[in-house]
Protein backbone atom coordinates (compact mmCIF):
# COMPACT_ATOMS: atom_id res chain seq x y z
CA UNK A 1 0.00 0.00 0.00
CA UNK A 2 1.28 3.50 -0.62
CA UNK A 3 2.13 4.90 3.02
CA UNK A 4 -0.11 7.68 3.94
CA UNK A 5 1.46 10.23 2.52
CA UNK A 6 1.41 9.10 -0.60
CA UNK A 7 5.10 6.72 -1.07
CA UNK A 8 5.08 3.75 -2.06
CA UNK A 9 6.95 1.35 0.63
CA UNK A 10 9.09 -0.55 -2.23
CA UNK A 11 10.27 2.52 -3.42
CA UNK A 12 11.49 3.66 0.01
CA UNK A 13 13.03 0.20 0.65
CA UNK A 14 14.84 0.54 -3.03
CA UNK A 15 16.47 3.90 -1.73
CA UNK A 16 17.51 2.93 1.27
CA UNK A 17 19.06 0.08 -0.61
CA UNK A 18 20.72 2.28 -3.00
CA UNK A 19 22.01 4.82 -0.61
CA UNK A 20 23.88 1.56 1.40
CA UNK A 21 24.97 0.49 -2.09
CA UNK A 22 26.55 4.01 -2.71
CA UNK A 23 28.76 3.76 0.25
CA UNK A 24 29.59 0.11 -0.19
CA UNK A 25 32.45 -1.68 -2.76
CA UNK A 26 29.42 -4.09 -4.18
CA UNK A 27 29.85 -6.11 -7.34
CA UNK A 28 27.03 -3.88 -9.61
CA UNK A 29 25.71 -7.81 -10.88
CA UNK A 30 25.10 -8.48 -6.73
CA UNK A 31 23.39 -4.93 -6.16
CA UNK A 32 21.26 -5.84 -9.04
CA UNK A 33 20.09 -9.20 -7.68
CA UNK A 34 19.22 -7.49 -4.44
CA UNK A 35 17.00 -4.67 -5.94
CA UNK A 36 14.34 -7.25 -6.88
CA UNK A 37 12.56 -10.24 -5.10
CA UNK A 38 14.02 -13.48 -5.32
CA UNK A 39 10.26 -14.60 -5.95
CA UNK A 40 6.54 -13.71 -5.58
CA UNK A 41 3.47 -15.49 -5.43
CA UNK A 42 -0.01 -13.69 -5.69
CA UNK A 43 -3.16 -15.96 -5.11
CA UNK A 44 -6.82 -15.51 -5.48
CA UNK A 45 -8.80 -17.55 -3.37
CA UNK A 46 -12.34 -18.40 -2.14
CA UNK A 47 -13.48 -17.92 1.48
CA UNK A 48 -16.92 -19.66 2.45
CA UNK A 49 -18.44 -17.39 4.80
CA UNK A 50 -20.83 -17.70 7.75
CA UNK A 51 -24.05 -16.59 5.26
CA UNK A 52 -23.24 -19.12 2.43
CA UNK A 53 -21.67 -16.72 0.37
CA UNK A 54 -18.53 -17.11 -1.22
CA UNK A 55 -16.04 -14.27 -1.09
CA UNK A 56 -12.41 -14.04 -3.07
CA UNK A 57 -9.48 -12.85 -0.96
CA UNK A 58 -5.84 -11.51 -2.74
CA UNK A 59 -2.66 -12.63 -0.86
CA UNK A 60 1.18 -12.72 -1.36
CA UNK A 61 4.10 -14.20 -0.23
CA UNK A 62 7.62 -12.85 -1.41
CA UNK A 63 10.87 -13.82 -0.79
CA UNK A 64 12.95 -11.21 -0.86
CA UNK A 65 16.33 -13.59 -0.64
CA UNK A 66 17.68 -17.04 1.07
CA UNK A 67 21.29 -16.47 0.68
CA UNK A 68 21.77 -16.81 4.10
CA UNK A 69 19.51 -19.22 5.05
CA UNK A 70 15.62 -19.74 4.55
CA UNK A 71 13.53 -16.85 4.19
CA UNK A 72 11.29 -15.79 7.40
CA UNK A 73 8.81 -13.24 7.62
CA UNK A 74 5.36 -12.28 8.95
CA UNK A 75 1.81 -12.79 7.62
CA UNK A 76 -0.09 -9.58 7.98
CA UNK A 77 -4.34 -9.33 7.49
CA UNK A 78 -4.98 -5.98 6.18
CA UNK A 79 -7.27 -4.23 3.86
CA UNK A 80 -4.40 -1.68 2.03
CA UNK A 81 -2.17 -4.92 1.96
CA UNK A 82 -0.56 -4.93 -1.79
CA UNK A 83 2.17 -6.99 -3.80
CA UNK A 84 4.84 -3.89 -3.55
CA UNK A 85 3.99 -3.51 0.47
CA UNK A 86 5.04 -7.33 0.87
CA UNK A 87 8.02 -6.76 -1.09
CA UNK A 88 9.37 -4.01 0.75
CA UNK A 89 8.93 -5.87 3.78
CA UNK A 90 10.12 -9.10 2.41
CA UNK A 91 13.65 -6.93 1.39
CA UNK A 92 13.62 -5.15 5.38
CA UNK A 93 13.21 -8.59 6.55
CA UNK A 94 16.57 -9.64 4.82
CA UNK A 95 18.44 -6.82 5.98
CA UNK A 96 17.42 -7.08 9.85
CA UNK A 97 18.24 -10.97 9.75
CA UNK A 98 21.61 -9.79 8.68
CA UNK A 99 22.46 -7.24 11.07
CA UNK A 100 21.38 -9.22 13.61
CA UNK A 101 23.48 -12.06 12.21
CA UNK A 102 20.90 -14.85 12.18
CA UNK A 103 20.59 -17.50 9.67
CA UNK A 104 17.92 -16.50 7.82
CA UNK A 105 16.89 -14.56 4.36
CA UNK A 106 13.61 -12.21 3.99
CA UNK A 107 10.24 -13.34 3.16
CA UNK A 108 6.98 -11.83 3.82
CA UNK A 109 3.25 -12.49 3.08
CA UNK A 110 -0.33 -10.89 3.45
CA UNK A 111 -3.87 -10.80 2.48
CA UNK A 112 -5.69 -8.03 1.65
CA UNK A 113 -8.45 -8.31 4.17
CA UNK A 114 -10.13 -6.70 7.11
CA UNK A 115 -9.99 -9.21 9.86
CA UNK A 116 -12.34 -7.26 11.74
CA UNK A 117 -15.44 -7.65 9.32
CA UNK A 118 -14.82 -11.45 9.51
CA UNK A 119 -16.23 -13.78 12.18
CA UNK A 120 -13.96 -16.17 14.16
CA UNK A 121 -14.81 -19.08 11.78
CA UNK A 122 -14.39 -16.94 9.28
CA UNK A 123 -10.93 -15.77 9.90
CA UNK A 124 -9.90 -19.39 10.49
CA UNK A 125 -11.25 -20.90 7.22
CA UNK A 126 -9.01 -18.38 5.41
CA UNK A 127 -5.94 -18.52 7.20
CA UNK A 128 -6.13 -22.33 6.64
CA UNK A 129 -6.76 -21.46 2.58
CA UNK A 130 -4.37 -19.11 2.48
CA UNK A 131 -1.67 -20.89 3.94
CA UNK A 132 -2.90 -23.85 1.78
CA UNK A 133 -2.65 -21.81 -1.36
CA UNK A 134 1.03 -20.30 -0.45
CA UNK A 135 2.25 -24.18 0.60
CA UNK A 136 4.36 -24.20 -2.29
CA UNK A 137 6.75 -21.82 -1.18
CA UNK A 138 5.88 -22.44 2.92
CA UNK A 139 8.04 -25.14 5.18
CA UNK A 140 10.38 -25.43 7.90
CA UNK A 141 13.69 -25.94 5.82
CA UNK A 142 12.64 -23.85 3.41
CA UNK A 143 10.05 -20.65 4.90
CA UNK A 144 9.25 -20.12 8.07
CA UNK A 145 6.35 -17.66 8.38
CA UNK A 146 4.91 -15.14 11.48
CA UNK A 147 3.08 -12.83 13.08
CA UNK A 148 2.07 -9.32 11.68
CA UNK A 149 0.01 -6.25 11.75
CA UNK A 150 -3.81 -8.19 12.19
CA UNK A 151 -2.20 -11.70 12.95
CA UNK A 152 -1.74 -13.26 16.43
CA UNK A 153 -0.78 -16.51 18.21
CA UNK A 154 -4.27 -18.21 17.36
CA UNK A 155 -3.58 -17.37 13.69
CA UNK A 156 -0.03 -18.97 13.70
CA UNK A 157 -1.73 -22.44 15.33
CA UNK A 158 -4.10 -22.73 12.35
CA UNK A 159 -1.21 -22.52 10.31
CA UNK A 160 0.99 -25.32 11.74
CA UNK A 161 -2.03 -26.85 11.96
CA UNK A 162 -3.14 -26.85 8.23
CA UNK A 163 0.47 -27.74 7.30
CA UNK A 164 0.74 -30.25 10.07
CA UNK A 165 -2.51 -32.08 8.63
CA UNK A 166 -1.79 -32.13 4.89
CA UNK A 167 1.84 -33.56 6.21
CA UNK A 168 0.23 -36.24 8.29
CA UNK A 169 2.23 -35.68 10.90
CA UNK A 170 3.02 -32.73 13.62
CA UNK A 171 5.63 -29.68 12.05
CA UNK A 172 5.87 -27.06 14.62
CA UNK A 173 8.87 -25.51 13.01
CA UNK A 174 6.61 -24.45 10.24
CA UNK A 175 5.73 -21.32 11.71
CA UNK A 176 6.78 -19.27 14.70
CA UNK A 177 5.17 -16.88 17.26
CA UNK A 178 2.74 -20.10 18.31
CA UNK A 179 0.96 -20.55 21.60
CA UNK A 180 3.53 -22.18 24.27
CA UNK A 181 1.38 -24.93 24.38
CA UNK A 182 2.18 -26.17 21.01
CA UNK A 183 5.63 -25.55 20.73
CA UNK A 184 5.77 -21.69 21.02
CA UNK A 185 8.38 -20.28 22.42
CA UNK A 186 8.86 -18.83 26.16
CA UNK A 187 9.21 -15.39 25.80
CA UNK A 188 7.84 -14.72 21.86
CA UNK A 189 4.90 -12.89 22.78
CA UNK A 190 7.03 -10.10 24.02
CA UNK A 191 10.10 -10.36 21.88
CA UNK A 192 9.80 -7.54 19.57
CA UNK A 193 8.67 -5.37 23.00
CA UNK A 194 11.92 -6.32 25.14
CA UNK A 195 14.15 -5.62 22.08
CA UNK A 196 12.84 -1.87 21.25
CA UNK A 197 12.99 -1.33 25.34
CA UNK A 198 16.44 -2.65 25.23
CA UNK A 199 17.23 0.02 22.03
CA UNK A 200 15.52 2.58 23.96
CA UNK A 201 17.82 1.80 27.08
CA UNK A 202 20.98 2.02 24.64
CA UNK A 203 19.98 5.27 22.95
CA UNK A 204 19.33 7.03 26.32
CA UNK A 205 22.42 6.12 27.25
CA UNK A 206 24.01 7.43 24.35
CA UNK A 207 22.28 10.59 25.02
CA UNK A 208 22.94 11.03 28.60
CA UNK A 209 19.20 11.09 29.27
CA UNK A 210 18.30 9.03 32.75
CA UNK A 211 16.02 5.82 32.31
CA UNK A 212 14.61 6.62 35.27
CA UNK A 213 11.53 9.05 34.39
CA UNK A 214 12.26 9.20 30.56
CA UNK A 215 9.04 10.01 29.00
CA UNK A 216 7.68 7.95 25.65
CA UNK A 217 5.32 8.16 23.37
CA UNK A 218 3.98 4.86 21.58
CA UNK A 219 2.17 5.02 18.38
CA UNK A 220 0.13 1.53 17.59
CA UNK A 221 -0.83 -0.27 20.70
CA UNK A 222 -1.17 -4.07 19.47
CA UNK A 223 1.72 -7.04 19.47
CA UNK A 224 4.73 -4.21 19.45
CA UNK A 225 3.43 -1.10 21.39
CA UNK A 226 2.21 -2.75 24.14
CA UNK A 227 5.09 -4.88 24.93
CA UNK A 228 7.28 -1.90 24.34
CA UNK A 229 5.05 -0.31 26.87
CA UNK A 230 5.14 -2.58 29.11
CA UNK A 231 9.06 -3.12 28.67
CA UNK A 232 9.69 0.52 29.16
CA UNK A 233 7.52 1.17 32.20
CA UNK A 234 9.37 -1.89 33.85
CA UNK A 235 12.78 -0.06 33.45
CA UNK A 236 11.31 3.52 34.70
CA UNK A 237 10.30 5.06 31.78
CA UNK A 238 7.25 7.14 31.74
CA UNK A 239 4.46 6.52 28.82
CA UNK A 240 2.58 9.82 28.55
CA UNK A 241 0.85 9.23 25.56
CA UNK A 242 -0.15 6.10 23.52
CA UNK A 243 -2.34 6.04 19.82
CA UNK A 244 -3.94 3.74 17.32
CA UNK A 245 -6.35 3.47 14.67
CA UNK A 246 -9.13 4.34 17.70
CA UNK A 247 -7.58 7.84 18.54
CA UNK A 248 -4.90 8.84 21.44
CA UNK A 249 -4.69 8.89 25.25
CA UNK A 250 -2.19 11.67 26.95
CA UNK A 251 -1.23 11.76 30.80
CA UNK A 252 1.94 13.79 31.62
CA UNK A 253 2.03 11.65 34.68
CA UNK A 254 2.58 8.59 32.78
CA UNK A 255 -0.27 5.57 31.81
CA UNK A 256 -0.24 2.31 33.09
CA UNK A 257 0.64 -0.02 30.36
CA UNK A 258 -0.98 -2.86 31.46
CA UNK A 259 -3.96 -1.52 32.66
CA UNK A 260 -4.04 0.16 29.36
CA UNK A 261 -3.20 -3.44 27.35
CA UNK A 262 -6.34 -4.46 29.99
CA UNK A 263 -8.56 -1.85 28.25
CA UNK A 264 -7.56 -2.23 24.42
CA UNK A 265 -8.25 -5.90 24.77
CA UNK A 266 -11.78 -4.90 26.31
CA UNK A 267 -12.55 -2.12 24.16
CA UNK A 268 -10.58 -2.47 21.09
CA UNK A 269 -8.74 0.46 20.89
CA UNK A 270 -6.79 3.37 23.56
CA UNK A 271 -9.43 5.46 22.67
CA UNK A 272 -11.70 6.70 26.03
CA UNK A 273 -8.96 5.40 28.24
CA UNK A 274 -10.05 6.23 31.73
CA UNK A 275 -8.34 9.32 33.67
CA UNK A 276 -6.38 10.01 30.26
CA UNK A 277 -7.09 12.97 28.19
CA UNK A 278 -7.39 12.33 24.55
CA UNK A 279 -5.17 13.31 21.42
CA UNK A 280 -4.60 12.69 17.61
CA UNK A 281 -2.04 10.92 16.21
CA UNK A 282 -0.27 13.65 14.83
CA UNK A 283 -0.02 15.46 18.11
CA UNK A 284 1.20 12.63 19.31
CA UNK A 285 4.11 12.78 17.13
CA UNK A 286 4.07 16.41 18.18
CA UNK A 287 4.79 15.82 22.48
CA UNK A 288 7.78 16.81 24.05
CA UNK A 289 9.37 13.39 25.37
CA UNK A 290 12.66 11.85 25.28
CA UNK A 291 11.83 8.79 22.73
CA UNK A 292 8.82 8.48 20.56
CA UNK A 293 8.00 4.79 19.46
CA UNK A 294 6.69 4.19 16.32
CA UNK A 295 4.37 0.98 16.20
CA UNK A 296 2.03 0.73 13.99
CA UNK A 297 2.44 1.37 9.84
CA UNK A 298 4.68 2.09 7.35
CA UNK A 299 5.33 6.06 6.51
CA UNK A 300 3.72 7.26 9.36
CA UNK A 301 6.51 10.04 9.88
CA UNK A 302 7.15 11.83 6.96
CA UNK A 303 7.73 14.74 4.98
CA UNK A 304 4.68 16.45 6.36
CA UNK A 305 4.98 15.73 10.26
CA UNK A 306 8.86 15.06 10.35
CA UNK A 307 9.36 18.96 11.67
CA UNK A 308 6.76 18.99 14.07
CA UNK A 309 8.63 16.31 16.01
CA UNK A 310 9.81 17.28 19.03
CA UNK A 311 11.19 13.40 20.73
CA UNK A 312 15.30 13.36 21.61
CA UNK A 313 15.29 9.81 20.34
CA UNK A 314 13.12 7.69 17.48
CA UNK A 315 13.10 3.82 18.27
CA UNK A 316 11.30 2.37 15.33
CA UNK A 317 8.76 -0.46 16.61
CA UNK A 318 7.09 -0.29 13.27
CA UNK A 319 8.56 -1.86 9.78
CA UNK A 320 9.41 1.29 7.33
CA UNK A 321 7.07 4.13 9.43
CA UNK A 322 10.03 6.80 8.67
CA UNK A 323 9.98 7.91 5.12
CA UNK A 324 13.25 8.96 3.81
CA UNK A 325 12.43 12.42 3.29
CA UNK A 326 11.70 12.34 6.87
CA UNK A 327 14.79 11.04 7.60
CA UNK A 328 16.52 14.10 5.99
CA UNK A 329 14.68 16.31 8.12
CA UNK A 330 15.20 14.38 11.59
CA UNK A 331 18.72 14.08 10.60
CA UNK A 332 19.02 17.71 10.32
CA UNK A 333 16.92 18.48 13.23
CA UNK A 334 19.78 16.11 15.48
CA UNK A 335 17.25 13.66 16.37
CA UNK A 336 18.48 9.97 16.83
CA UNK A 337 16.72 7.52 14.80
CA UNK A 338 17.19 3.97 15.97
CA UNK A 339 16.22 2.07 12.60
CA UNK A 340 13.43 -0.63 12.48
CA UNK A 341 15.55 -3.41 11.09
CA UNK A 342 17.77 -3.14 14.43
CA UNK A 343 15.10 -1.76 16.84
CA UNK A 344 12.08 -4.55 16.21
CA UNK A 345 14.84 -7.63 15.60
CA UNK A 346 13.66 -9.15 19.10
CA UNK A 347 10.67 -10.80 17.26
CA UNK A 348 12.52 -12.35 14.56
CA UNK A 349 15.61 -13.50 16.89
CA UNK A 350 13.22 -15.09 19.24
CA UNK A 351 11.09 -16.52 16.41
CA UNK A 352 14.65 -18.20 15.37
CA UNK A 353 14.55 -19.84 19.00
CA UNK A 354 11.25 -20.92 18.62
CA UNK A 355 12.43 -22.34 15.31
CA UNK A 356 15.35 -24.16 16.66
CA UNK A 357 13.68 -25.53 19.35
CA UNK A 358 11.13 -27.14 17.79
CA UNK A 359 13.61 -28.60 15.18
CA UNK A 360 15.00 -30.14 18.17
CA UNK A 361 11.47 -30.77 20.24
CA UNK A 362 13.97 -29.28 23.14
CA UNK A 363 12.82 -26.57 24.78
CA UNK A 364 14.37 -23.93 26.66
CA UNK A 365 13.42 -21.84 29.90
CA UNK A 366 12.07 -18.31 29.44
CA UNK A 367 15.43 -16.97 31.40
CA UNK A 368 17.63 -18.24 28.38
CA UNK A 369 15.21 -17.17 25.76
CA UNK A 370 15.64 -13.66 27.23
CA UNK A 371 19.64 -14.09 27.71
CA UNK A 372 20.20 -14.58 24.41
CA UNK A 373 17.99 -12.22 22.92
CA UNK A 374 19.86 -9.01 25.10
CA UNK A 375 23.10 -11.29 24.04
CA UNK A 376 22.23 -11.03 20.49
CA UNK A 377 20.24 -7.40 20.28
CA UNK A 378 23.58 -6.45 22.00
CA UNK A 379 25.94 -7.33 19.72
CA UNK A 380 23.64 -6.37 16.59
CA UNK A 381 23.88 -2.84 18.28
CA UNK A 382 27.53 -2.45 19.13
CA UNK A 383 28.33 -3.39 15.68
CA UNK A 384 25.24 -1.20 14.45
CA UNK A 385 26.96 1.78 16.26
CA UNK A 386 30.41 1.10 15.38
CA UNK A 387 29.70 1.27 11.99
CA UNK A 388 27.72 4.79 12.39
CA UNK A 389 30.82 5.85 14.54
CA UNK A 390 33.27 4.62 12.06
CA UNK A 391 31.79 6.04 8.80
CA UNK A 392 30.01 9.11 10.20
CA UNK A 393 26.89 7.83 9.04
CA UNK A 394 23.62 7.61 10.84
CA UNK A 395 22.17 4.60 12.42
CA UNK A 396 19.76 3.24 9.39
CA UNK A 397 23.25 3.97 7.03
CA UNK A 398 25.17 2.00 9.52
CA UNK A 399 22.68 -1.27 9.94
CA UNK A 400 22.27 -1.34 6.51
CA UNK A 401 25.55 -1.27 5.25
CA UNK A 402 26.31 -4.12 7.97
CA UNK A 403 23.30 -6.32 6.15
CA UNK A 404 24.05 -5.30 2.55
CA UNK A 405 27.80 -5.99 3.05
CA UNK A 406 26.85 -9.39 4.45
CA UNK A 407 24.40 -10.78 2.38
CA UNK A 408 26.54 -9.57 -1.03
CA UNK A 409 28.84 -11.56 0.87
CA UNK A 410 27.38 -14.46 1.33
CA UNK A 411 26.23 -14.17 -2.66
CA UNK A 412 29.82 -14.07 -3.95
CA UNK A 413 31.18 -16.96 -2.07
CA UNK A 414 27.83 -19.27 -2.91
CA UNK A 415 28.86 -18.31 -5.97
CA UNK A 416 26.61 -18.00 -9.29
CA UNK A 417 25.00 -21.00 -10.11
CA UNK A 418 25.33 -23.27 -12.44
P1 LIG B 1 -0.81 -5.29 15.66
O1 LIG B 1 -1.84 -5.60 14.65
O2 LIG B 1 -0.71 -6.11 16.88
O3 LIG B 1 -0.96 -3.74 16.11
C1 LIG B 1 -0.99 -2.67 15.19
C2 LIG B 1 -1.31 -1.40 15.96
O4 LIG B 1 -1.24 -0.27 15.06
C3 LIG B 1 -2.73 -1.37 16.53
O5 LIG B 1 -2.69 -0.75 17.81
C4 LIG B 1 -3.50 -0.50 15.55
O6 LIG B 1 -4.64 0.15 16.12
C5 LIG B 1 -2.42 0.51 15.17
N1 LIG B 1 -2.71 1.16 13.91
C6 LIG B 1 -3.03 0.59 12.73
N2 LIG B 1 -3.24 1.53 11.81
C7 LIG B 1 -3.04 2.72 12.40
C8 LIG B 1 -3.11 4.07 11.97
N3 LIG B 1 -3.44 4.37 10.71
N4 LIG B 1 -2.83 5.04 12.87
C9 LIG B 1 -2.49 4.73 14.15
N5 LIG B 1 -2.42 3.49 14.61
C10 LIG B 1 -2.69 2.49 13.75
O7 LIG B 1 0.58 -5.27 14.87
P2 LIG B 1 2.05 -5.46 15.46
O8 LIG B 1 2.41 -6.88 15.34
O9 LIG B 1 2.19 -4.77 16.76
O10 LIG B 1 2.90 -4.68 14.35
C11 LIG B 1 3.10 -3.26 14.38
C12 LIG B 1 4.30 -2.91 13.54
O11 LIG B 1 5.46 -3.60 14.04
C13 LIG B 1 4.22 -3.31 12.06
O12 LIG B 1 4.95 -2.38 11.29
C14 LIG B 1 4.92 -4.66 12.03
O13 LIG B 1 5.40 -4.98 10.74
C15 LIG B 1 6.05 -4.39 13.01
N6 LIG B 1 6.67 -5.57 13.61
C16 LIG B 1 5.95 -6.54 14.26
C17 LIG B 1 6.59 -7.61 14.85
C18 LIG B 1 5.86 -8.66 15.65
O14 LIG B 1 6.54 -9.51 16.25
N7 LIG B 1 4.55 -8.67 15.72
C19 LIG B 1 7.98 -7.72 14.77
C20 LIG B 1 8.70 -6.72 14.11
C21 LIG B 1 8.03 -5.65 13.56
Amino acid sequence: MATDNGMNPYEMALQQLEEAAGRLDLQPGVLDLLCKPKRELTVNFPVLMDDGRVRVFTGYRVHHSTVRGPSKGGIRFHPRVDLDEIRAMAMWMTWKCAVVNIPYGGAKGGVAVDPKELSLRELERLTRRYITEISILVSPEGDIPAPDVNTNPQIMAWIMDTYSMHKGYTTPAVVTGKPVEIGGSEGRLMATGRGVAYCVARALERRGIPIEGATVAIQGYGNVGSSTSMHLQEMGCRVIGVSDITGGVYDPAGLDARELRRYVSAHGGVAGFPGASSISNQELFQLDCDVLVPAALEGQINGTNANGVRARIIVEGANGPTTPEADRILQAKGVLVVPDILANAGGVIVSYFEWVQGLQFLFWSEAEINQRLEQTMGKACTEVWGMAEEKGVSLRLAALMLAVRRVHDATILRGIYP
